[in-house]
């Protein structure tokens, strides 16, 4: 796969996407409903806001790229060598992180299995762990080549007899939900909207704006490649060039 410059395209695509995307939907993440965003935002969400300072990437961009440069280094997917990546995120920095996550996390860092502290976690709070954090991370899991879960396929055949109002954006205690994340995100690159034009309503449409729009943009990045990406945005990413790079060596990686 190496050397196609369409296939390295998209992959670059759909990183910065998802970068650009998470950091667009990052001010709104707590606002809840569109109302709420528009009164917060009289002139919009059309630029991404800088981070703060020594904390270049909200959590679910932050956590993708440790994740794309564990399975270039461990040649492949080691949990152990994650972990110890996300651990010390979490520790030096740990923006966004989310409850669940932050839990395994500690679990670990007190020396339990991966496996093990994911296990307890969703036992301490059973039904609670259908959050989006899965996906808004996996994305270097797909460019590495790896199949597609049934339930991500099975998303993408519900959304072409969908309309926009169908989606499950914004309903009251269902936001971060994966299901509904991986809907949203099928949804406009079945119907044909434009990377940019999808982020910026996503960040201003209410719910879990920054992950919605992040996995949108790395959907959206993979179909139309690098150029689907204002020019603006990738200036407004803190390295860019290395998370392009990133996705290039893991496509190059490929298996
Ligand atoms: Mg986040």
């Amino acid at each position: 796969m190496q050397g196609n410059p369409q296939l390295v395209s998209r992959a670059r695509g759909a990183l910065l996407g998802l970068v650009a995307g998470n950091q667009l939907g990052v001010p709104t993440e707590h606002l809840g409903t569109a109302e709420a965003i528009r009164k917060a935002f009289p002139n919009g969400v059309l630029d991404l806001a800088p981070p703060p300072k020594n904390s270049p990437y909200d959590d679910d961009a932050a956590m993708a790229l440790l994740l794309g440069e564990s399975l270039l280094a461990s040649q492949g997917f080691d949990a152990n060598d994650v972990a110890r990546r996300w651990v010390k995120w979490m520790k030096v920095d740990g923006r966004g992180i989310g409850i669940t996550t932050k839990r395994a996390l500690t679990m670990i860092d007190r020396g339990k299995e991966p496996f093990e502290a994911g296990q307890l976690t969703n036992q301490e709070n059973p039904g609670r762990s259908a959050g989006n954090g899965s996906v808004m991370r996996c994305i270097p899991v797909g460019l590495r080549g790896d199949r597609a879960p049934r339930v991500l396929r099975d998303a993408i055949h519900r959304v072409p007899r969908e309309s926009e109002g169908d989606l499950p954006i914004a309903r009251a205690g269902e936001a971060g939900y994966v299901v509904h994340c991986i809907e949203i995100a099928f949804w406009f690159v079945t119907h044909d909207r434009s990377l940019e034009e999808t982020l910026i309503y996503l960040a201003q449409a209410g719910g879990d704006t920054d992950t919605n729009a992040a996995v949108a943009g790395a959907l959206l990045g993979a179909r139309y490649g690098e150029v689907a990406l204002p020019p603006r945005w990738v200036d407004q990413i803190t390295g860019s060039e290395g998370i392009a790079q990133l996705a290039e060596r893991l496509v190059a990686d490929a298996t």
